[in-house]
């Protein structure tokens, strides 16, 4: 399934925030034990545990409750839970997080054109026929 539906490597016209209060795509990520497997990114954040100071701003801000802080007031990521928005990132004050590209092989590309796009999202409906 594809959440940002403008998302294209040539003139993409949309730019997700991220928000499950409005977004039917993001709520039904959430809903599910495992969100990362509906949306994810090529991006995940990685914590510095020495510079955390435990605020919780990242925690308070994750849309998915992927953060949490553990015994050591240290901020930890579920990582099925996490779709790589960096949200979080943005938010710490101590500049803790920051965003890591995933390993080469997990790299997954949108579509070049708008076109594109909505040819595979027809095929993976089984709607190929229309636009054939
Ligand atoms: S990138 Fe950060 S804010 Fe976004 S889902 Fe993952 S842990 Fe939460
Ligand atoms: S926002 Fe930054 S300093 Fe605060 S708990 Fe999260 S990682 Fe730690």
């Amino acid at each position: 399934m594809r959440t940002a539906w403008l998302n294209v490597q040539n003139g993409p016209t949309g730019l997700c925030q991220c928000c499950r209060c409005c977004c039917h795509g993001l709520r039904a990520a959430y809903e599910l034990d495992i969100p990362n497997a509906l949306a994810r990114s090529n991006f995940v954040p990685a914590v510095d545990s020495e510079r955390c100071t435990g605020c919780g701003s990242c925690v308070d801000i994750c849309p998915m409750d992927s953060l949490s802080l553990d015994g050591n007031d240290r901020a930890v990521r579920n990582p099925v839970r996490c779709i790589g928005c960096g949200l979080c990132v943005s938010a710490c004050p101590e500049g803790s997080l920051s965003l890591e590209r995933v390993a080469e092989e997990q790299v997954v590309l949108p579509p070049e054109t708008y076109t594109g796009l909505m040819t595979e999202i027809a095929r993976e409906k089984g709607r190929i026929s229309f636009y054939k």
